[in-house]
């Protein structure tokens, strides 16, 4: 028997029109690159995106047509978000960071058509503008200097659209393609995610639940994350869904730019990857008392594992740290780490513990642990490969036939990270597969040892690494960053491992330096480690006189 229900499309122009018709007199804020404050609000925003979406399609977008975005985090890229998916064509968020050579790779891939470009990312878009054929760039004048031809000024973009109140979307089905975001690459290619209304009005509604992040339109949210990083992690399509008030940081952010934003805008949800509030942390410390945040603020963190110590290091000043795990093929939202109703009242070290680990799977997405014996039982404390499936999680590559190492074949996506369920169903995770040491013949976690670093007072910053051992096959190198002022030894380190971990798990080496390399979504670059530390000097080492041999 069929329902009765009406077949709407879950559509994301739906998002767009109920903040502009209910909350169109919210703000949203972004921070411009000469540190002044631009105020709009939502029923500017519903207006200027149907209008760049008029704009597109008399430009000549068609449907699924990609226009790709070089952009910070701010009110026009929110535009762009909303007003290229009203044309009927696809968001392809270009990565800033990469490299210019791979950037054009990307943009070839998608074959985007148009791309929207900052003004203050122009000299980028120079390094590689010869290598893809855009049929038209439009320039985002936010320094207010003049756009110059060839180019189309962004402004003049929305002006020529035939003015039109009662334009109406284009026919839309909810699997249509909205936006493409590619993966790094930090692990091979980057390969292109493509997202659907469906997949993003799905995942708008999870992730807002009360035991997902928790988001509510009395919420402010500033995303750190780029908008380039899987989507900002949703967090556009779920402002626009409730009409919470935006705080876009532009391309200030340095914890001394952000912790004044968060304090003037009340700020109460943040969200970006653990580099950044490590830093972070460590300026509160030195300043405690110095700021008044919204007692509701609190922290999404994800994108690699977030060390309990970061969790207390904020919990010290009253603001709550919440570890989501995900990936660009996931939306990314797919695990959640709160304390679950049937633990009861926790103490603070179950509380936290809780926190530090990848949490459990958010609704409607399925996870399942598989070793080398097969799926194993849920909670059942093997360790093997994650795989997941789901409305938002994808299920293919753009443009690449689906392969073994990437999808199952009764249709998972197979993560590539590697994990344990532990009794009380919580997910952690001991390391990507690529990230993992053997030293022996033993597996060593470098998750696990990084997170007991970074747990020692003096250290501010801390990834372990896989290095060739002549004897081991390979052996831990942790790679450590003291805190500012602080000095800290290999002995103190070894010292303070010596009650968490089995004596092989420890590493022998240890170099001290004063920054570790970030990829281009500000993870620690453990390819780059790996290569600075491949001819470690082990005799040296052994007789005490070893100086790391850092390449450049
Ligand atoms: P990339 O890291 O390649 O730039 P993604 O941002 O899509 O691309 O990264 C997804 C990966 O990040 C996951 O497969 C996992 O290895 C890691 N990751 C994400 N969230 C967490 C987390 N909370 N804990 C540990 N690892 C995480």
């Amino acid at each position: 028997m069929l329902s009765t229900m009406g077949r709407v499309p879950l559509t994301l122009t739906h998002f767009l029109d109920r903040a502009g018709q209910l909350f169109g007199n919210v703000e949203i804020v972004s921070r411009m690159p000469d540190k002044s404050l631009h105020r709009t609000n939502y029923a500017a925003f519903h207006r200027r995106a149907r209008q760049l979406a008029q704009a597109l399609q008399h430009a000549g977008l068609k449907a699924g047509d990609r226009v790709a975005t070089l952009m910070w985090n701010h009110y026009a890229h929110f535009e762009a978000y909303f007003g290229v998916i009203a044309s009927g064509g696809v968001l392809h968020t270009l990565n800033l960071r990469l490299a210019p050579d791979e950037i054009a790779w990307i943009a070839n891939h998608a074959r985007d058509r148009f791309l929207i470009v900052d003004d203050v990312l122009l000299p980028l878009l120079a390094k590689f503008r010869d290598q893809v054929a855009f049929e038209r760039v439009i320039v985002v004048s936010l320094t207010g200097a003049p756009v110059a031809a060839p180019d189309t000024d962004y402004e003049a973009f929305l002006a020529s659209a035939p003015h039109n109140p009662t334009w109406t979307y284009p026919d839309m089905h909810e699997d249509d393609a909205v936006a493409m975001c590619y993966t790094s690459g930090t692990t091979g290619r980057p390969k292109g995610v493509t997202y659907s209304h469906r997949s993003q009005v799905l995942h708008s509604l999870a992730q807002c639940l009360p035991d997902a992040i928790g988001i509510s339109g009395r919420d402010v949210i500033l995303p750190v994350v780029p908008m380039f990083h899987a989507n900002a992690w949703g967090v556009p399509y779920s402002a626009a869904m409730l009409g919470i008030k935006m705080v876009f940081p532009g391309p200030h952010l340095h914890p001394d730019d952000l912790l004044p934003l968060f304090e003037s805008e009340q700020v109460t949800i943040s969200c970006g990857v653990p580099t950044i509030w490590l830093g972070m942390v460590q300026i509160l410390d030195a300043r405690a008392g110095r700021y008044r945040f919204s007692p509701q603020l609190r922290l999404t963190v994800g994108g690699s594992a977030v060390p309990e110590a970061l969790i207390r290091g904020f919990a010290k000043h009253g603001i709550e740290v919440i570890q989501g795990w995900g990936m660009t093929e996931t939306s990314p939202l797919a695990t959640i780490a709160k304390v679950k109703q049937t633990q009861g009242d926790v103490d603070d070290d179950v509380r936290f513990a809780t926190h530090a680990s990848q949490g459990y799977p958010i609704p409607l997405v399925d996870l399942r642990i598989v070793a080398d014996d097969g799926v194993q039982p849920w909670d059942g404390q093997a360790v093997g490969e994650i795989q997941v499936r789901g409305p938002w999680i994808t299920a293919a590559y753009h443009e690449v036939p689906v392969a073994e190492e990437s999808f199952t074949a009764d249709g998972w996506l197979r993560t590539g990270d590697v994990a344990a369920v532990t009794p009380d169903g919580f997910v952690r995770i001991t390391d990507r597969t690529k990230d993992l040491i053997k030293s022996g013949g033993e597996w060593i976690s470098s998750v696990d040892l990084e997170n007991a670093i970074m747990g020692h007072p003096a250290v501010a910053e801390a990834a372990v690494v896989a290095v060739p051992h002549p004897k081991w096959a390979e052996r831990p190198l942790a790679v450590v960053v003291a805190k500012a002022g602080q000095t800290v030894t290999a002995d103190a380190l070894r010292a303070h491992l010596a009650p968490l971990f089995a004596k092989w798990a420890i590493p022998d080496a240890f170099a001290f330096v004063d920054a570790i390399p970030r990829t281009s979504t500000g993870k620690f670059l453990k390819t780059k480690l790996r290569d600075q530390y491949r001819d470690w000097d082990w005799d040296a080492a052994a007789r005490g006189d070893a100086t790391p041999p850092i390449a450049a």
